[in-house]
Parts: C-alpha cells; sequence; structure tokens
C-alpha cells in the first residue's frame, strides 16, 4: 500500500493543499493498492507559477544542455525499467508482452528527440529577416490512464526539447505509475521548475490549467468530449492547443490477403493493449466472398489471446483498468447484440475463473454494419466488429465513414496495392501489414484527422507544436 500525498514543484516533492483522498484499486482482484491525494485549483497555480519561473532561463538554455536532459531522462527511466513494469501489471493491469515495449518506448522518445534536436532549423535566414524558433511559454500536458507513462514522455521530451517548461497534469487514476516517473524526472536532475506534476481532477486541476493565463500551449491526450472542452477553455487565451483524442480505426483486409495472416494481425492491432488503445483497429472490413473463409481464421487466432493474470507470462490480456471501464465495455457488447449484430466469440461477462477483477471477454461480432453503435463509437476494450465489404471502393467508403480519423490498417498479399489504399484513407498513419513500426521510428509524425485532433506528435511535427517563429530584421 503506497500513499501518493505530494505533487512535484520547483524542483521538490510538495504537500498537496488539495485533500481530496481516492483509493487506488488493483484491476487484477479490485483489492486496494494504494491512494492518491488530489490535487485542487492552487496546487495547479503554485505549479504554473514555478513553470514561468523556471522559463525565463530555461527558454534561453543550450541545445546541447536540453541534449543532455533528455538523454539523463532516457537513462534514469531505463535505470528503473523492472519496477516501471511491475507497477504498470499492478496499477494497470497491463500484460509483459506489452509491458517492456511500452517502458522502452517511453524512454527511447527521448532519444528520438535528442536526435530530431539536431535535425531542427532553430535559426533560418529568409530573405533580409533571421527566423528564430522560440518556445512558445509554460507547457500543460494533461494525460490519460491507458499507457499512462508513455503518455507523459511522449509529450515532456519535444516539450523540453523546444525550450518549454512544463505542468504535467496525469490520469488520476495512475499514480502509482506516475509516482516512480516522476522520481527518475527528480533524479535526472534538470533545474527546479523545469518540470512540475500535479495529481488531480480533470475538472479541477485539468480545468485551471487550460484556463490559467500564464500557460501557453496545452497538449492533451484523451477522449474527444474532453478534448473538446479543453479547446472551448484554451480559446480564452488563445493558447495553442494539441488534441490527442479518440478512434475507430478500419483494418481493411484486402481479398488478396492470406486469411491466417491476415486473422493474427486483426487481433493484435484490435485487442493490443488489453484493447485499450487509441489506435486499435476495431473495425475489421473483410470482403463478402471471403467472409466464412475469415470468421474461421480468426476463431483460430483467437486462441493466442488467453486473459488471465497480468503478471503471468502466459496471459495476453489482462484485465481492463477500472470499474467503469468494464461497464463501459459491457454496455456496448449489450448494445451490438440489441443491434442486431451476432457473436462470434466472446459476448457480456466475465472469462470464467476471472470474476475477481476487471476482466472482459474478448470479444467478435459479425453481421455489423457500419451504421452501428459498435462500429461508430470507441468502445476502448477487446471488442472487433467485422463489417463485410463487396469492392474496394466500398471499403474505403466505410473506412473513412467515421468521425475518427486516426489510424488505418491493410492486410494484403501486395504492399504496393496496400500502400495505394493506404494513401485514401483519412488517418494520420496507416499500417500495411505491420504493427509497431509506429512508435519504433523516431522522426514520423502521429495524430489524428477529422476529430481524433489536432496537431502531430514525434520528429520535427512534434517539436514544432511546442516551437513559434520569430521573424528578426537587423
Ligand atoms: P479522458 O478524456 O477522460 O481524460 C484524459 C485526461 O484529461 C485525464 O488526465 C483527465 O483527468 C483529464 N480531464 C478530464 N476532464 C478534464 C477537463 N474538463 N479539463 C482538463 N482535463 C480534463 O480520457 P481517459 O479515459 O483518461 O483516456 C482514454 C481516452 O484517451 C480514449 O478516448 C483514447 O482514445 C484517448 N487516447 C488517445 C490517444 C491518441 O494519441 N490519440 C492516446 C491514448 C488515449
Amino acid at each position: 500500500m503506497k500513499s501518493i500525498d505530494q505533487h512535484y514543484i520547483d524542483g521538490r516533492f510538495v504537500a498537496s493543499h488539495g485533500s481530496e483522498v481516492i483509493d487506488l484499486v488493483s484491476p487484477t482482484d479490485r483489492s486496494v493498492i494504494g491512494s492518491v491525494t488530489l490535487g485542487d485549483e492552487e496546487d495547479a497555480r503554485a505549479a504554473v507559477r514555478a513553470a514561468r519561473r523556471a522559463f525565463k532561463t530555461y527558454s534561453i538554455s543550450s541545445l546541447e544542455e536540453r541534449a543532455d536532459y533528455l538523454q539523463r531522462l532516457h537513462d534514469a527511466i531505463m535505470a528503473r525499467a523492472p519496477e516501471h513494469i511491475a507497477i504498470r501489471t499492478l496499477e494497470y493491469g497491463g500484460v509483459a508482452r506489452h509491458n517492456a515495449f511500452s517502458i522502452q518506448g517511453s524512454a527511447k522518445v527521448f532519444l528520438n528527440m535528442r536526435k530530431t534536436l539536431e535535425e531542427m532549423p532553430f535559426r533560418k535566414r529568409v530573405g533580409a529577416a533571421e527566423v528564430l524558433l522560440r518556445p512558445v511559454g509554460v507547457a500543460a500536458l494533461i494525460t490519460p490512464w491507458n499507457s499512462a507513462i508513455f503518455m507523459v514522455c511522449n509529450k515532456l521530451a519535444p516539450a523540453l526539447a523546444a525550450g518549454c517548461t512544463v505542468v504535467v497534469k496525469p490520469s488520476e487514476s495512475s499514480a502509482l505509475q506516475i509516482r516512480l516517473l516522476v522520481e527518475c524526472i527528480d533524479a535526472a536532475g534538470l533545474p527546479p521548475g523545469v518540470v512540475n506534476v500535479v495529481n488531480g481532477r480533470g475538472d479541477v486541476v485539468g480545468d485551471e490549467l487550460t484556463r490559467h493565463p500564464e500557460v501557453a500551449k496545452v497538449s492533451f491526450t484523451g477522449s474527444t468530449t474532453v478534448g473538446k472542452a479543453v479547446m472551448r477553455n484554451a480559446a480564452e487565451t488563445v493558447k495553442r492547443v494539441t488534441l490527442e483524442l479518440g478512434g475507430k480505426s478500419a483494418h481493411i483486409v484486402l481479398d488478396d490477403a492470406d486469411a491466417d495472416a491476415a486473422a493474427a494481425f486483426a487481433l493484435s492491432a484490435a485487442f493490443m493493449n488489453n484493447g485499450q488503445a487509441c489506435i486499435a483497429g476495431t473495425r475489421l472490413l473483410v470482403p463478402e466472398h471471403r467472409l466464412a473463409e475469415m470468421k474461421a481464421a480468426l476463431l483460430k487466432a483467437s486462441s493466442q489471446w488467453k486473459v488471465g493474470d497480468p503478471a503471468d507470462d502466459g496471459s495476453a490480456l489482462g484485465p481492463l483498468a477500472n470499474a467503469r471501464q468494464f461497464d463501459r465495455v459491457q454496455g456496448y457488447i449489450r448494445r451490438g447484440i440489441e443491434e442486431g449484430a451476432t457473436l462470434l466469440l466472446g459476448g457480456e461477462g466475465h472469462p470464467p475463473g476471472l470474476e475477481a477483477g476487471y476482466f472482459a471477454r474478448p470479444t467478435i461480432f459479425v453481421d455489423v454494419r457500419n451504421d452501428m453503435t459498435i462500429a461508430r463509437e470507441e468502445i476502448f476494450g477487446p471488442v472487433l466488429s467485422v463489417i463485410a465489404y463487396r469492392t474496394e471502393d466500398e471499403a474505403v467508403e466505410i473506412a473513412n465513414d467515421s468521425i475518427y480519423g486516426l489510424q488505418g490498417w491493410i492486410s494484403t498479399g501486395d504492399p504496393m496495392r496496400g500502400k495505394a489504399i493506404a494513401e485514401r484513407i483519412e488517418a494520420g498513419a496507416v499500417m500495411v501489414n505491420r504493427i509497431f513500426d509506429l512508435f519504433d521510428e523516431a522522426g514520423v509524425p502521429a495524430g489524428g484527422f477529422k476529430q481524433s485532433g489536432i496537431g502531430r506528435e514525434f520528429g520535427v511535427y512534434g517539436l514544432s507544436e511546442y516551437l513559434g517563429t520569430r521573424a528578426v530584421f537587423a
């Protein structure tokens, strides 16, 4: 049992001004594993003051200094990687196969950004002017509970590389994971006030940060509903916003795809991170004439998706993160059945023997139409909806018929054909026959079209989000 009752402000762990305490609950067995004291508006304001003070000097630090800090942050996280992995399992229910990827990836974003710093033209002559790239100011970084550490690192790296100082408002349900990360940040020895972290509710601490006049930039990852509220608040003082929001991504199986390979790929894309991934391929578009074959292949591939204790190496799927998530996923499964979709696999309730935690049954619906709720709304659990199509044009039309535009997935026997289709998908990234390279490539941007978001993360695209131009005629 660990009680997290401090924030990290001005380079020190400080007592919370806010006094509300909430329990942290294990998703695996619903036992109380700790508690977190939630900050209030005053804690948020103290953090902004510290960040604003630190901005004066940090904003004019050299690129070499910033590169050094990025390296140190990477090293500090990796030095405690086994602890990060253990806490991710305990607090979030992350399974071994995803944890290592997520923690190494979290550390690697700092090294990737170090490389990006070398590529960025911070000074450029344009006609009679010199155009400088300058940090925009104090940045508020607001993050969700799925891949909690990765989401924070992914924003910290470009913000710090740009010369911004930050106030992080992580999800209130990731306090144990974030505390360990903050200890690593502290160990990295950045100047006081450059990174500040305040635990608290979104509608309290998050709201204060998105309205605060001294915050110049908000980078938000979370649901589309909250993203809209963040943008409305930020408009009042014309803050820059980056929004990384929800998705309902389509995975198109082309008629030349190998059924077994496509099914295995489809389940990896849909069920990764216990099905709680913004980029998950949750609508599987299958040629009508290959439907029977794909159903059989999906059932066969599903045997690889054993649900179980996330601490057990054999588990491919752990529990959903919390009670609200479990209820939400159950609600969508019920809705799918009510609206006339057919269960190929899974359904409501827990897998047998796993009633103690928030474990859901991996679920595949067939006979889904794209106008059904389960094809339109983000479920955020291991639920895949299979939709039949007749022509390639129809597949592209269905894929693009969504309010979201975060990601696309394509299975094909011909990567060049896949690439041509990929260019027609309205999404920030499209993966043809491959899954994780997105986060492995240092310079490739990620982000959404439509209601999946505004702005991009990673590489020079991500770094630019924290920079403004200043043209100097001299
Ligand atoms: P959420 O929107 O409920 O919360 C995200 C963060 O916003 C939390 O820290 C929360 O406390 C805070 N928040 C809530 N209300 C706020 C307010 N009024 N003002 C300011 N901040 C507020 O999302 P969640 O349930 O934590 O995460 C799941 C969602 O995140 C899913 O929709 C998922 O698709 C999305 N997500 C998107 C990406 C991406 O890169 N596009 C990545 C991961 C998750």
